[in-house]
């Protein structure tokens, strides 16, 4: 059994308790405008160039058997679309310009890399997450990596939007200890608009899930001219304090980072917005808090 892994990300502390590794798998079944991993968002295998690293040396056109980098007039030019990942260029490429996205590992390779961190678990509260993209799409990956590493004592997070079916949860359940939820809106149209699909699959799942008594915190991402505003805050707040079991709400307000569109030649959709400002953000906390969730920020 094999998962597609975009990266691992060691001592991590905001994706679950204490200190973490997770590994961001590939494929997202969301497109949210606000995406700051768009390496996750494809399920296939892709090759990232980050041109400010790139010296110009020419390895990468001189190993690439599909002749997908050329250069004209000194500016190097990566065609895509005749790529198919083959991976030749990334181990030519030394100042590591060109950067392989989708890697497939076994489940004992991720379970090897995982173990790694062992100590931090130990000391910390912490484990492992599974996140993305969206792990759940693959669910059967998942589940394996967590039988094993539920059977060495590590506490195993799914970090996941929802957008996934059923089965895929009861797949992994068994194994999981905490399911960090993202739910982004209530409203289907408005969902639809700035993630590219509607939520009545991840409502549906959510309340399932709560039913069946695993341990949930939700998580909100506070994206201006989004959710960002009373009347979608408390509508998302009314709908989850009729859910049981939600442990806390977590929001997640936007921030601007480095983009990384132009790195897998996507068009950048970030919201060229305001980030909330720590006032807005304890307001919008206020709203949750006033439908009785505890929040966490
Ligand atoms: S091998 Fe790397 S550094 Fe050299 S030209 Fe290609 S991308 Fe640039
Ligand atoms: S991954 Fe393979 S096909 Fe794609 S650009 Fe590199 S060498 Fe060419």
């Amino acid at each position: 059994m094999t998962g597609r892994l975009v990266s691992v990300q060691r001592l991590c502390v905001h994706d679950g308790p204490g200190i973490r590794t997770t590994l961001f798998l590939k494929g997202c079944s969301l497109a949210c405008r606000w995406c700051h991993n768009p390496e996750t968002l494809s399920p296939k295998p892709e090759i990232g160039f980050h041109a400010r690293k790139c010296v110009g040396c020419g390895k990468c056109a001189e190993v690439c058997p599909q002749g997908a980098h050329s250069f004209v007039e000194g500016s190097h030019h990566f065609d895509r679309g005749s790529c198919t990942a083959c991976g030749k260029c990334v181990a030519a490429c030394l100042p590591g310009a060109l950067e392989y996205y989708g890697r497939e590992v076994s489940v004992e390779e991720a379970v090897a890399a995982v173990l790694e961190d062992r100590t931090f678990y130990a000391t910390s509260g912490g484990g492992c997450t599974v996140s993305g993209g969206e792990p759940l799409l693959q669910a059967q990956f998942c589940a394996e990596l967590f039988r094993a590493l539920h059977a060495a004592g590590v506490h195993c997070a799914v970090d996941t939007s929802g957008a996934v079916s059923w089965q895929s949860f009861e797949t992994v359940l068994p194994y999981t200890d905490l399911f960090l939820y993202d739910v982004k809106h209530i409203d289907e149209q408005i969902h639809r608009e700035h993630t590219g699909s509607g939520n009545g699959m991840i409502l549906e799942n959510l309340t399932r899930l709560a039913e069946s008594g695993v341990p949930i915190e939700v998580r909100i991402p506070l994206i201006p001219g989004f959710n960002a505003n009373q009347e979608s805050l408390s509508a998302l707040g009314k709908w989850l304090s009729r859910m049981p079991n939600i442990a806390r709400v977590r929001l997640l307000p936007y921030h601007l980072a480095r983009s990384k569109y132009e790195t897998v030649g996507r068009r950048d959709t970030m919201p060229q917005a305001p980030i909330p400002t720590p006032e807005q953000v304890r307001e919008a906390a206020a709203v949750l808090e006033g439908w009785g969730l505890e929040v966490g920020r």
